[in-house]
Order: structure tokens, then C-alpha cells, then sequence
């Protein structure tokens, strides 16, 4: 029986995201709770190593390290405390993002400048950025929206003329590239990635700071467990009496358990399978979708470019009849759970307050903002279940 022939109300509810847990992650768990060691250890080190070789996949490169925390906002608040961000300096990003992005710059008591972004890639946009550079000013982060690359060249460009510091919030870009070059593996001086359950991959709570920095790692490592001098396992294996350690600076405890990484390990091997089947998904709604009005997600700039497709973002254009709480509201009552990304941070009121925002300063986010629906996307999808979103967004409209 075809989706279209079934009246939509009448179907189960389809989640907004589903995490795609196979039999090997749930074993790999299963081993690792036997094993008699659960919290970071040898799979979560197993789990860096691999992160890295996927990332540079035929490429040689041994200063690309990979450094697995607990969420990715750890690991953006362990990289901008390595690059010494602090009091008095201004941190610039988006003002279209989650919140992790600017609340860890304010962990460390430094400033947030947010940046409106480009309409054509909901993207920050470069000009936005340069505006708003000062002599306090001394770290960008970009965040690659939904999955699409942000123009790194622009950004590089900046951080160069101005000598800027670049910290890449990928929580979205996983696997994402960039002139054929995947996120990651760029001259950024630091990128992190998130392994959230709605991700394009998962380990539950998870992410991963990648650095070719050599301080910025030794710095994240020693700051990710307390401010330790060595790791818990390192202790535990070694082979003198290891009782001793030394705490060189008040660290966090943001290190990633093995349960997690057991998770991770095989997640992993499956990310570009999963970012085939998003993309073919993402196919299908603009091809279902182009005749209404509306704006398709944007697609990367260059040719040949892999999206990761972690969010797929329609947009009201002029011509809708309808609003965007309308659409929520009829996509919903025909059982389709759909969100919004993102409210932006000019909105929030702690973010209002604190630097006293309008939304006139952010035109397009603001516009973006009022227009925009994420749809569901993800690898447990059946091709029904995308079908069955196509007609609920068409049936939304035609009423
Ligand atoms: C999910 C997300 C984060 C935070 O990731 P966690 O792993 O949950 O800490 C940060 N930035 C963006 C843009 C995200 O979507």
C-alpha cells in the first residue's frame, strides 16, 4: 500500500528525528559493559584514531589529531580556552545557530558579536563579519548550517588580514566538504563536531575536537579531565606504581566514556552510507516540492561538494498564502513532527539583554527565521515516510 493512498491523519506519528542504532554498535556496548572498563579508555582512544583516518582518508598527515569530549559544546569551549580567549576579546558567529556556539565564549567571560547571515546560504555572512571587527576581536566561528559548507576562503581572508583565530562549529558537517576538502581537515585552528542523538551520527552525548595544533591539543587534553597530566587510563596501564599525577589548572570533566565511543566506533563506519541516503532523500523533497512556493534548501556552492544534509530547511517564499506557524500546525495534525532552526540568538532573551539586540540588525536571519520549517530527514526513513511528508507539505499548501 503506497502513503498517497492512505489518509495522512490516519498513519502513526513521524518523528522529527530517529537515531539509526545498529547491531554492531548495540554488541560493541554490550562488550564494553563486560569488559570491566566503561568510561574513557581504550575504544574511545580506538574511536579518535579512526575519526582521524576517516577525515584524511588516503591523505598522510600526522599532525591532525582528534580529541573525543562529551558534547560538542565541550569541545568548543575546551578550544577557544586553549587559543586563551578570556576576558576583554570578542568572539564573532552567527546569530543563526544553537546556542553552544556563543555560550561558550561567555563560559570564559569573553564577548559574543553575532553576524547576520546570507540569505542565499543561511550561512554567516563574511561582510556581516568584517563589520564587526574591533582590536578586541579574536576568534571567528563559523557554523556550516544544516550541512553546507560555509565559504572558508572568505573567512580565512578575514581571519588572515585581521589575525583572527577560526573555530569551526561542524556539529552539522559530518560528513560535509568544502572545495572537495572535508570539514576537519581545513587550516582552521580548531573544528568540532557533535554526536548528539539527532546528528548524522550518534554516540548518545558525544563530539570531537579536531586540531593540526599541537599546543591547542596537548592544552584540550590536559583541560578535558580536571587539568590532570595524564589520563585515567594511562594511569591504570601503566606499568610502575601510578598513583601520582599533578593538576596544572582548574580542568573540566568533559572526558567521553567508552560506553559512548563503542557507539561512535561503529557509527563511524557507517556516516558516509548515512550521508547517501540523506542526500538521496533530499533529492526527492525538492523534486516534490519544487512547484510549491517555497525556497529549497541551497545547495553547496561549488561543484562536485558533498552536503551532509543534517537539516533539510524549507523556507515560505513571497507568493505562500500561508504562514509559517500555519504550515507547523496543518504538518503536524497530519502527524509529521517538523522544527525550527533556528530561533536565533537575538531572540533569546538572555542574548537580547546581554548585548541589547534588535532584529533590525538581522534582517535576513530575522526573515529567515519567520519563513522557515526543518523537515524530518534522516536514514530510518522509508521512502514511504519521505513520500508521505511530500504530501502533507502539499496538502499544508493546497488548503
Ligand atoms: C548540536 C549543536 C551543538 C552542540 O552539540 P552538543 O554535542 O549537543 O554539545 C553546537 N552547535 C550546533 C550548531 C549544533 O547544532
Amino acid at each position: 500500500m503506497s502513503a498517497s493512498n492512505t489518509p495522512l491523519a490516519t498513519l502513526p506519528f513521524l518523528p522529527f528525528a530517529l537515531p539509526e542504532i545498529g547491531e554492531e554498535e548495540i554488541a560493541e556496548v554490550v562488550d564494553t559493559l563486560r569488559s570491566g572498563w566503561i568510561t574513557t579508555g581504550p575504544k574511545a582512544r580506538q574511536f579518535e584514531l579512526n575519526f582521524t583516518a576517516f577525515l584524511l582518508g588516503d591523505t598522510v598527515d600526522d599532525s591532525l589529531q582528534s580529541i573525543a569530549v562529551n558534547s560538542a559544546t565541550a569541545g568548543l569551549h575546551l578550544a577557544l580556552e586553549a587559543l586563551g580567549i578570556g576576558p576583554g576579546d570578542d568572539v564573532i558567529t552567527t546569530t543563526h545557530t544553537f546556542t553552544a556556539t556563543a555560550e561558550v565564549v561567555r563560559y570564559l567571560g569573553a564577548d559574543v558579536k553575532l553576524a547576520d547571515i546570507d540569505p542565499a546560504t543561511l550561512n554567516i555572512d563574511p561582510a556581516a563579519i568584517e563589520a564587526l571587527i574591533t582590536p578586541r576581536t579574536k576568534a571567528i566561528m563559523p557554523v556550516h548550517y544544516a550541512g553546507l559548507a560555509v565559504d572558508m576562503d572568505a573567512i580565512y581572508a578575514i581571519a588572515k588580514k585581521h589575525n583572527l583565530k577560526v573555530v569551526e562549529d561542524a556539529a552539522h558537517a559530518l560528513p560535509t566538504t568544502y572545495k572537495r576538502q572535508l570539514i576537519g581537515t581545513m587550516q582552521s585552528d580548531a573544528v568540532v563536531f557533535s554526536f548528539y542523538a539527532n546528528k548524522t551520527m550518534t554516540t548518545g552525548e558525544g563530539g570531537m575536537l579536531v586540531t593540526r595544533d599541537p599546543d591547542l591539543a596537548a592544552r584540550a587534553k590536559v583541560m578535558r579531565l580536571h587539568g590532570i597530566n595524564r589520563d585515567a587510563f594511562d594511569r591504570f596501564q601503566a606499568k610502575v606504581p601510578s598513583w601520582y599525577y599533578e593538576i596544572v589548572a582548574p580542568g573540566f570533566k568533559y572526558n567521553l566514556t567508552d560506553i559512548a565511543a563503542a557507539l561512535g566506533l561503529h557509527q563511524l563506519k557507517r556516516v558516509s552510507g548515512f550521508q547517501a541516503r540523506r542526500e538521496q532523500i533530499a533529492a526527492r523533497f525538492d523534486e516534490g516540492l519544487a512547484d510549491l512556493p517555497v525556497i529549497l534548501p541551497p545547495r553547496p556552492q561549488h561543484a562536485g561538494d558533498l552536503h551532509s544534509w543534517h537539516l533539510y530547511v524549507i523556507r515560505l517564499s513571497d507568493a505562500a498564502t500561508i504562514n509559517r506557524d500555519q504550515l507547523i500546525e496543518r504538518l503536524f495534525a497530519d502527524g509529521i513532527g517538523v522544527s525550527v532552526h533556528y530561533i536565533p540568538l537575538h531572540l533569546h532573551p538572555y542574548w537580547q539583554a546581554r548585548y541589547d539586540l534588535q532584529p533590525e540588525q538581522f534582517p535576513h536571519s530575522q526573515k529567515a527565521y519567520e519563513r522557515m520549517v526543518t523537515l524530518p530527514l534522516y536514514t530510518k526513513m522509508t521512502d514511504d515516510d519521505v513520500e508521505r511528508v511530500i504530501q502533507a507539505v502539499r496538502k499544508a499548501f493546497a488548503s
